[in-house]
């Protein structure tokens, strides 16, 4: 299964065009957290408490529609010093539709969520989208996916992926949202106390 992911993410890599962000390149032991999807009531300060007590720092790619739900806490989110990211306005599938009506949307989102810093949900997006999309924003995609939001994969499963996946620059997603709920709970701060056992930093983007 993991060999799969890893062939389809591999082909994927490299038929999107240059300039898309897989990995900051970087020699330091510093690595970049993110969470997709939120904020929500009932998991984002949840995070926010988790961060502050390893004191790290990482990027929230929002959508637009919770941001307009919940600006308290998306405030909450930037005034801890965290970077927030453009996640479409209503969580929209990058290969459906097509570059306009994907682009409305994210610029709704927009409208709320000050941010260069886009990633795409799901992770799809097409080579005409990246094309446009990279005059405004930065392109985020991951190093690695902890799966927090597959109800195969268990909370020791997730932990797990993330740490195999730590290395200089790597870009790790987990998900601020209801199904990924107890296991990011599980699995964020015991990797940040393996990061810290490491010499490892955490950074936001951008
Ligand atoms: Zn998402």
């Amino acid at each position: 299964m993991a060999t799969m992911d890893h062939i389809l993410t591999w082909i994927y890599r490299r038929w999107l065009p240059a300039g898309v962000l897989w990995q900051v390149k970087t020699r330091e032991k510093v690595v970049y957290l993110t969470f997709d999807d939120g904020p929500i009531p009932e998991l984002t300060r949840d995070i926010l408490e988790i961060l502050d007590q390893y004191n790290a720092k990482a990027t929230f790619f929002c959508v637009g529609e919770n941001v307009r739900k919940h600006p308290s806490l998306f405030r909450e989110i930037k005034e801890k010093g965290h970077a927030v990211g453009n996640h479409t306005n209503f969580h929209v599938k990058g290969t459906r539709g097509g570059v306009n009506r994907y682009m409305e949307d994210i610029r709704q989102a927009g409208a709320v969520i000050d941010s260069a810093l886009f990633r795409p949900p799901h992770g799809l997006i097409t080579r005409r989208q990246v094309k446009v999309l990279s005059k405004e924003f930065s392109v985020v995609m991951w190093t690695v996916l902890t799966r927090d939001f597959d109800y195969r994969v268990n909370h020791e499963e997730c932990l797990k992926r993330a740490m195999n996946g730590i290395r200089p620059g790597a870009i790790i997603v987990f998900h601020d949202n209801l199904k990924a709920r107890e296991k990011v709970l599980y699995a964020l701060p015991r990797l940040l106390q393996f990061l810290g056992e490491e010499g490892y930093e955490t950074e936001k983007l951008g």
